[in-house]
């Protein structure tokens, strides 16, 4: 991992952002998403149709032991939204690594 104490101009996929990155428990899946999602990482949604779940320790279920999206290609639009020095970015790794 790069040195995460400085804002990356660009992702070196650090997998912070998919770690706990807002409040809320779960990652909303849209229905066109869900259509190319394992089935077995979907549950029911509030505001979208379906989400996916950040499991107790705040991880999403998708993401693997070395902090990488093992459903990288397949990933829901929300993830495909987050930039490298965006707020959900610099939130995600002040929140973990620079607070
Ligand atoms: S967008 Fe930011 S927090 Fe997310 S993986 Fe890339 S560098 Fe890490
Ligand atoms: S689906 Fe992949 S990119 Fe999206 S939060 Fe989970 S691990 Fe991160």
């Amino acid at each position: 991992m790069a040195d995460m104490t400085q804002i990356p101009e660009s992702c070196d996929g650090c997998g912070l952002c998919c770690i706990n990155n807002t409040d809320a428990k779960w990652i909303e899946v849209t229905a066109e998403d869900a259509k190319r999602i394992p089935s077995h990482f979907l549950q029911a949604g509030d505001i979208e149709p379906f989400a996916m779940q950040q499991v107790s320790n705040g991880r999403c279920v998708c993401l693997d032991n070395q902090n990488r999206c093992s459903i990288y290609p397949l990933r829901p639009t929300i993830c495909r939204a987050v930039m490298p020095g965006d707020d959900v970015c610099v939130t995600s790794i002040k929140r973990i690594v620079a607070p």
